[in-house]
């Protein structure tokens, strides 16, 4: 367990393997307790787990899957387990940058080895400026771009394990190659490509683009930022005029906005998972294709 009164209390016995480590040939090998390494948001933890080796690093989520990725109060606990942990990952400063906090200098943004040239943007509707769009985890493909220099730093940091790491960053990337052209496929044989989606939060950008769906828009431009009147009333001709069946809501959204909405413009509710909050999304693959599940679903 990475607890810093434990490593106190081992000092003795880490002298004395140092000493016949000094002495010997003779180094301790195998049984060793996994490296810890604390992500933001489970999204991040599901990346890290498909490159890092298994038997050797033990990731933690913080975020409770019921909160907003967005929005989240660290617990003095978080914040304690945040400063002692050597190893902290997060998606990206205009994401879970709560997560700097507490751990300002030494936490990962994944979002920083994203080359610029896939970087999507969105504007803000009130100050008009344009930022980039956050969600890339949900573009397989986007992720693929992540891994070169991702690889990289967890060779830089883990050298011993980076043969491995290297391996990992291979297949996974294979993998992430096949479910975008199983989905890519399914969506164009099945009418999805170039249908129009109205999701409760702005998340979907990177999903859109990549299998060609129309991002109409969404309730919330942010969690918690509900529409107003004069939104809504827009979303709900787009809704009429694109023929929609279906309003994606989520879990961490409140849904009253989407209640009004599907209400007015006689639409169907479907959740959408962009976190991982369910408990069959156990993989990364697991999370693309059960929302490439669901927004199939809410179009037939
Ligand atoms: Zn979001």
């Amino acid at each position: 367990m990475a607890n810093p009164l434990a490593k106190v209390a081992m000092k003795p016995a880490r002298l004395i393997t140092l000493l016949l480590a000094i002495w010997s040939p003779w180094r301790p090998v195998g049984g060793a307790e996994p490296i810890e390494i604390v992500c933001s948001i489970k999204p991040v933890a599901l990346i890290l787990a498909e490159v890092l080796p298994k038997s050797a690093f033990r990731l933690t989520t913080l975020a409770p899957l019921a909160a907003s990725a967005h929005y989240f109060e660290l617990k003095t606990s978080d914040a304690m387990k945040l400063s002692s942990s050597p190893w902290v990952f997060y998606l990206g400063k205009s994401l879970d940058s709560w997560i700097l906090g507490a751990k300002k200098s030494q936490a990962i943004a994944l979002m920083s080895f994203l080359p610029e040239h896939e970087f999507l943007y969105i504007k803000d509707e009130h100050t008009g400026r344009q930022s980039p769009d956050p969600h890339f985890w949900l573009d397989p493909l986007a992720v693929k771009a992540v891994l070169p220099k991702l690889t990289e730093n967890l060779c830089g940091n883990f050298e011993s394990h980076c043969p491995q790491i290297k391996l990992n960053n291979q297949n996974f990337s294979l993998q992430l190659q096949e479910i975008t052209k199983s989905i890519g496929s399914e969506f164009a044989q099945t009418s999805v490509k170039g249908r129009g989606i109205i999701t409760a939060h702005d998340f979907l950008g990177y999903f859109a683009r990549r299998f060609e769906i129309t991002y109409l828009g969404s309730i919330e431009e942010l969690p918690g930022k509900e529409a107003g009147p004069k939104k809504l009333i827009s979303l709900i001709e787009l809704a009429k005029s694109h023929h929609l069946k279906t309003i994606f809501s989520e879990p961490q959204i409140a849904d009253r906005s989407i209640k009004n909405l599907a209400e007015a413009a006689k639409l169907q509710i479907i959740a959408l998972d962009p976190v991982g909050a369910s408990k069959e999304i156990k993989t990364y693959a697991d999370l693309i294709r059960f929302n490439a599940r669901e927004i199939h679903r809410g179009m037939e």
